[in-house]
């Protein structure tokens, strides 16, 4: 019986945390599980980037892989336990801000599970309470720079653009929702330019005006789809502007277009893999993900 109540007093006690979390989101292939393996083994504030990084076999990429961290008043990585670990949650320091770490899988019939996650404000599952607070959106700098990185005739940051869309779309809706009396918390987006130890990658200001103006193309596209549909511009309903990226009826698109729903838009560059003297690691990255929760 003492197992059991032990058990049981372990496992409603997580539910009274509401922890707060980042996403981690971005096309397949990008980095993700890469940079969510090294965060976890606590390579936070590691300058060195390891050249080689073994992804555990039992991660499958059909799946979200939510892991705990925590940091010090220092800013450093201290913990690198898995969620499911409910005893070492029991005995972890307090002194430490913990948050969770959700990896979601990037492959176009799985975006579901980040999207879903952004528009829960308040997330809540057996063992796991979270507050989203920013979305860490990983691109592939290097394959953004390479015309010829395509799959099937798609390229690179049109495939980056496309999930990105969906992903500020699905954080605007958030904070128009008019479901709950509460204003939800505001989320910021880093989106990070990875694999800058490549000679090919793109820097971070170059992968902005990329996606950029790949954001406003999509939007034109989309815009256009409405008014085909036999309706002007000046008729275009609630539902329409909903699904409108950034400021409503301007040419082009820019990420400070956000900050009208309370979105932060950051590009930085670095890299999780290879060597360290050619990217500038996951520092960077690490020390804007702790600030924002
Ligand atoms: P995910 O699909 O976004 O989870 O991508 P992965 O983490 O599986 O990474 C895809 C590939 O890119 C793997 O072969 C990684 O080793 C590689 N990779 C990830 N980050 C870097 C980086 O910073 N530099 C280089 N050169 N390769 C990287």
């Amino acid at each position: 019986i003492v197992p059991i109540i032990a058990h049981y007093y372990l496992v409603t006690r997580t539910d009274y945390t509401v922890l707060p979390s980042v996403l981690l989101a971005g096309p397949a292939g990008a980095g993700k599980t890469a940079l969510t393996v090294l965060l976890e083994r606590g390579g936070g504030t590691s300058l060195q980037a390891p050249t080689k990084i073994s992804v555990p076999e039992t991660r499958t990429s059909t799946k979200h892989h939510t892991i705990e961290l925590s940091f010090s008043n220092t800013g450093e990585n201290t913990s690198n336990d898995d969620v499911n670990d409910e005893l070492n949650l029991h005995h972890r320091d307090t002194t430490h801000t913990r948050f969770l770490l959700r990896d979601t899988p990037g492959a176009l019939n799985r975006r579901f599970l980040a999207l879903d996650y952004i528009s829960s404000s308040t997330v809540s599952t057996t063992g796991e309470s979270a507050k989203l607070k920013a979305v860490v959106f990983v691109v592939d700098a290097a394959a953004l720079g390479d015309d010829t990185t395509t799959v099937s005739g798609t390229s690179a940051v049109t495939i980056a653009a496309e999930y990105l869309y969906d992903v500020l779309v699905a954080l605007q809706r958030r904070m128009n929702s008019k479901n709950t009396s509460k204003a939800p918390s505001a989320v910021s987006v880093l989106v990070v330019a990875n694999k800058q130890d490549l000679f090919t990658a793109l820097p971070a200001n170059v992968v902005r005006a990329s996606l950029e103006a790949e954001l406003t193309r999509i939007r034109v596209s989309k815009s256009k789809g409405m008014l085909e549909s036999g309706k002007g511009a000046d008729d275009l309903g609630s539902d329409e502007q909903d699904s409108w990226l950034g400021s409503y009826g301007t040419e082009k698109f820019t990420f400070h277009q956000m900050r009208e729903f309370d979105v932060e838009v950051d590009v930085v560059d670095g890299n999780v893999l290879g060597n360290a003297a050619a990217g500038s690691g996951v520092t960077s990255w690490w020390e804007w993900m702790i600030s924002r929760l």
